[in-house]
């Protein structure tokens, strides 16, 4: 006897493919009825006996594709009828038109393998996709998600790929940006100043231009990438030397998973991560046999590798058969660039030829990063693949929320109902395009996600960039929302944890009630508020933001802290390179505190100590020296050094004189760097650990979150996941960046639960 039952999708179900898969597992289980796009997401109706109806469900819960992201399934049971066949309808009211916008798919394997079958029509045609795969966040222009509303709306489709859209069985039925080379997008290849050069096969010309040490701009589907030869050590230079990126690692794209396996020792959740359709950038422990030029990463022992993601990567890499460094079009920290014009114009002198096309890009969009920390994969950075994908929240908010984000490494995050969207990883607010940048895709994220936000939040820095763009905003509800606090928030708000949690929250910098720079943070949290219980001893910044590159200024105003003024600085090889007369400099700026700030961040105490361990007085970027110091510990040095927490006052201080001056000792021993840096990491968990365990003692056990750029480190991490795992219940990033990337959802959720609160 036919029963039936109503199926409503809730996720990222449109767009993906995901209707074809319905029909062909329905048919697959003998189930008769239809799907279709509707307001609230995929609806399907099924009919049939009890047992097709049971096998059609568990497909349909067990096995959904891998681009679809099932975020709610809810079933009810229907009146039975007899239906013939399995059908795809049009959708309710509003046409065939897709609702939400996906995030970007990687080319699928079929695509992949059509373009590289001499016998198919779209042999070599490097804008192929399905509905499985391809551009979609980067080409939409507005919404409803149809072809109209991309920047496929110029290129109208030829008779075989309309039929091949209108067909409901097809690979490429409702395929928005569907293509072929009679009718979609074309490339062709430029030399260094644009001008536009004859070619018959512009990937073969380009490959030929990268074989021979050249730097190509090719662009992607977020943006263009700077590619050359990851072997070639004068082609590594070369580029370092143009885009003036002296050390930032750089990533690199290789053919396939065996190839990867080759440069790098990967896990099985690696593996998994490389070949996801989000395509991210994956770290990973390299090799020391790779062959790569050592320049790529010169301070790490950890490679950013990644798959081709469309199809012109394919056919590039199938051309050239090695591996690419491919990092952002942009020169030093400028967000990257995505058109035509303005590659000609800012790639200029770096790229000697570039590699184009006529599809625009309407959205930046870079590449994201993901390292499997603690065996759990942590997006380190949000972007392409992923945005603009909703994190599910618990709770629905009541007022929509836009949150600014931070500084550094910013994105931004916008709230309505119970979803969450974080933005595009815009970058550091350094230069005026990347705050141009951040309205630009505020702007555009707001449009086609159709928010209008009744709140705005920011961080209490009053120099951010992304303050002042925020308290400029028309929305009269402004929150400004305390920095750690915001970290805490994020990793609730991912998780689903209303608080209150032990939240340690560790970075490098972010603006304290006090006015000082906080970032060595222990607070007792919920979405409403927080309680400082315990800090990091700060440490003087000397010269302030010029001690965060200049090190041993930082490694100076410890050990004079730890020594009480008298530290032993003749035998330490840090202090060699600064002249005398700096070092006094320094000193008197100490002794005085004139130009000293001071600052509780846990980042500090690696610049510290790594300055002295590997005896390193300049870091050319943020957060160098903490990435040379967790490449270089040995796991087995797992003894701590010596601290003390003070209890006295609140919040209590976590003190690390002791651990200094027992680095310092060390290193004029001679103790290895490795067993040095071992211990020190496992002096911060163990510091970490106590002061967590009492103030659970106290307060109660709560949850506790590890959150802030010093838990991109793996080896901090997982070093505290074994100390508290099994007395605590963990709350971890994983989808959201533990770092400033990952800062505006906690500034969301915290505004959101404010306003409920009447601000
Ligand atoms: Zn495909
Ligand atoms: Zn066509
Ligand atoms: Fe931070």
């Amino acid at each position: 006897m036919s029963q039936g039952r109503r199926f409503v999708v809730r996720g990222t179900v449109q767009g993906v493919g995901f209707r074809p898969w319905v029909y062909r597992i329905a048919r697959a289980a003998g189930v008769g009825g239809d799907v279709r796009n509707g307001p609230d997401g995929v609806t399907i109706h099924a009919f049939g006996d009890p047992r097709a109806l049971d096998a059609f469900e568990q497909e349909l819960r067990a096995r959904p594709p891998p681009t679809a992201h099932i975020r709610d399934l809810q079933r009810t049971e229907i009146p039975g009828r007899d239906v013939e066949g399995f059908v795809i309808k049009p959708s309710e009211d509003r046409g065939e038109r897709e609702l939400s916008i996906p995030p970007d798919l990687a080319t699928c394997s079929a695509c992949a393998a059509e373009v590289l079958d001499p016998g198919n029509r779209r042999y070599r045609y490097a804008f192929t996709n399905c509905t499985s795969c391809g551009p979609r966040f980067t080409i939409a222009t507005g919404v409803p998600y149809d072809r109209p509303a991309t920047t496929m709306a110029a290129f109208a489709m030829c008779p075989a790929c309309q039929r091949e859209y209108d067909t409901p069985t097809d690979r490429r039925f409702h395929a928005q940006p569907n293509a072929c080379p009679v009718c979609g997008p074309k490339l062709w290849l430029a030399g260094s100043r644009g001008q536009r050069r004859a070619t018959a096969d512009p990937i073969a010309s380009a490959a030929l231009l990268i074989a021979a040490g050249g730097i190509a701009a090719v662009k992607g589907l977020g943006g263009f990438h700077l590619a050359c030869d990851a072997r070639s050590a004068a082609a590594v230079r070369a580029l370092r030397d143009r885009k003036r990126r002296e050390h930032k690692p750089f990533a690199v794209m290789v053919a396939d998973l065996a190839t990867a396996r080759r440069i790098a020792r990967l896990s099985p959740a690696e593996a998994q991560q490389l070949v996801a359709p989000e395509r991210p950038i994956v770290l990973a422990q390299r090799r020391p046999e790779a062959e790569i030029a050592g320049s790529v990463a010169p301070d790490t022992d950890l490679v950013g590798l990644f798959l081709p993601y469309t199809p012109l990567h394919h056919l590039l890499l199938a051309e050239l058969r090695r591996p690419l460094v491919m990092t952002s079009g942009n020169r030093s920290d400028e967000p990257i660039a995505y058109r035509n014009e303005e590659a000609f114009d800012r790639l200029r002198g770096i790229a000697d030829g570039f590699l184009l096309h006529d599809r625009p890009i309407a959205g930046r969009c870079d590449d994201s990063v993901v390292r499997v920390i603690a065996g759990a994969p942590t997006v380190l950075r949000r972007s392409r693949g992923y945005v603009p994908r909703p994190i599910p929240l618990a709770r629905p908010v009541k007022h929509p929320v836009l949150a600014c984000g931070a500084h550094l490494k910013n994105t931004f995050c916008l709230v309505a109902g119970d979803s969450a969207y974080l933005g595009p990883h815009i970058g550091d607010l350094e230069t005026v395009e990347a705050a141009d940048f951040l309205e630009e895709a505020i702007n555009r994220m707001q449009r086609l996600l159709d928010i209008a936000p009744a709140v705005v939040a920011h961080d209490l820095h009053p120099g951010y960039v992304s303050t002042l763009y925020a308290l400029g905003r028309p929305e009269p509800d402004k929150v400004g929302v305390q920095h750690h606090h915001a970290h805490i928030a994020s990793a609730m708000g991912e998780r689903g944890v209303a608080g209150p949690v032990i939240g340690v929250a560790y970075d490098g910098t972010g603006y304290g009630t006090d006015g000082t720079a906080w970032g060595g943070e222990v607070m007792i949290a919920d979405l409403l508020g927080y309680e400082r219980v315990a800090t990091m001893r700060p440490v003087a910044l000397p010269g302030g933001d010029k001690a965060i590159h200049d090190v041993w200024r930082i490694a100076l105003a410890a050990v004079e802290d730890a020594f009480d003024g008298a530290p032993p600085l003749a035998e330490l090889p840090v202090f060699a390179v600064p002249s005398p007369r700096e070092r006094d400099i320094v000193h008197h700026m100490l002794v005085a505190g004139i130009n000293a700030p001071h600052a509780h961040g846990v980042g500090r105490y690696f610049d510290a100590v790594g300055a002295l361990v590997l005896g390193r007085s300049l870091a050319r970027y943020e957060g160098q020296v903490a990435v040379a110091l967790e490449a270089v510990a040995d796991p087995r040095a797992a003894q701590p050094y010596p601290f003390s927490v003070h209890r006295r006052a609140t919040p209590w201080e976590i003190d690390l004189r002791p651990t200094v001056r027992a680095v310092v000792g060390d290193v004029i021993a001679g103790v290895a760097p490795a067993v040095v840096a071992g211990r020190f990491h496992a002096t911060l968990v163990a510091a970490t650990t106590e002061v967590v365990v009492s103030v659970a003692a106290a307060r109660g056990v709560m949850p506790v979150v590890l959150t802030g750029g010093c838990f991109q480190n793996a080896r901090l991490t997982e070093g505290l996941v074994a100390a508290l795992g099994d007395r605590f219940t963990l709350c971890l990033h994983g989808q959201v960046p533990p770092g400033d990337g990952g800062i505006a959802l906690g500034q969301a959720v915290i505004a959101a639960a404010r306003a409920e609160g009447g601000l």
